[in-house]
């Protein structure tokens, strides 16, 4: 659904993009991680038409998106970093907008909106101005914007930012709906355990490109997990191991003829991941802590 290749955006003489390649399939949910300044918002912001890149190719369902006119970006739902509502104006009248702006008129677009309303349970906010809500409200109206009309192609750029549990668990549903009803997905947060909840596949960007794409599964595989033990005779430290073979050294400690009275395996985890990669190293454009 969404197949961007080779893009390069250059803001003076620093490359936001270096050669970023990234496709996200219908019914697919793409994590994108990677630390402050590694290049996702830019990425969007090209997706959805408001920054041009300086090269490379970008299709959206098929259509050279670099190309075409706006049409293309009827398929598109976007939920940006910055909340972007008319705050004058009702929940209701913001998402009937945003569906216009998706071409659906009529009883179509009246059954979109209820739905999207349902969904992220802001059916008792409808008739409310969009400025009187509270911010993590205004998250769920910003990303039911982009889920109303149901696009082919979402992009959320953190939209849990600052959520509540409520809210993230609500949101966190209707991105998966979506998914299941065969949307594709763009996802990027700072917020790891997320990326497990939505089961999505990842990928890691940093310096302007996308260094390493795949399940959760595949990436972390290979990576070291971890054994814990204590033990019942208080004079034997605990036991704390980074293991590639958590099943051989459990063997071996329970071979050992020490008594243990807890023991915990620990699957690699997607921070794991992350470090790993190197991701959490900072660089000058850094504004805050990572994960
Ligand atoms: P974050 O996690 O903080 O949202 P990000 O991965 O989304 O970061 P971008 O916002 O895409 O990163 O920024 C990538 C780089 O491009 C950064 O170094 C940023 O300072 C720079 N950049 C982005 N937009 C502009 C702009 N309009 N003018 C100049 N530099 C920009």
């Amino acid at each position: 659904m969404l197949s961007a290749t080779g893009l390069v955006k250059t803001y003076r003489d620093h490359r936001a993009l270096d050669g970023f390649d990234l496709t996200v399939d219908s019914g697919e949910i793409v994590g994108l991680i990677g630390h402050n300044g590694a290049g996702k918002t830019t990425f969007i912001e090209v997706v959805t038409g408001l920054v041009r890149p300086d090269s490379g190719a970008l299709r959206i369902g098929g259509i050279d998106a670099l190309r075409a006119g706006h049409g293309v970006r009827r398929l598109t739902g976007v939920a940006p970093q910055e909340l972007a509502l008319y705050n004058v104006a009702t929940v209701h009248e913001n998402l009937r907008l945003f569906t216009e702006l998706r071409g659906l008129r009529g009883r179509r677009r009246d059954a979109e909106i209820t739905q999207v309303l349902e969904e992220l349970h802001l059916t008792d906010l409808a008739s409310k101005p969009a400025g009187t809500l509270s911010g993590g409200q205004r998250r769920r109206v910003q990303a039911a914007g982009a889920m109303v009309g149901s696009p082919a192609l979402l992009l959320l750029d953190e939209p849990t930012a600052g959520a509540d549990p409520e809210t993230r668990s609500a949101l966190l549903s209707a991105v998966k709906r979506r998914a299941e009803l065969g949307a594709a997905v763009l996802y990027t947060t700072h917020y790891l355990p997320e990326l497990v909840d939505l089961d999505a596949t990842l990928a890691l960007a940093r310096g302007g490109r996308v260094i390493a794409r795949g399940t959760q599964h595949a990436l972390t595989r290979d990576l070291p997990g971890e054994l814990r033990a204590s033990f019942a005779d208080p004079a034997e430290p605990d036991l704390q191991l980074a293991t590639k073979d958590p099943g051989a050294d459990l063997a071996a400690l329970l071979a050992s003829g020490r008594v243990p009275v807890s023991i915990d395996v620990l699957r690699p985890s997607l921070e794991d991941l992350y470090l790993s990669l190197g991701c959490a190293v900072t660089g000058p454009e850094d504004h805050d802590a990572v994960v």
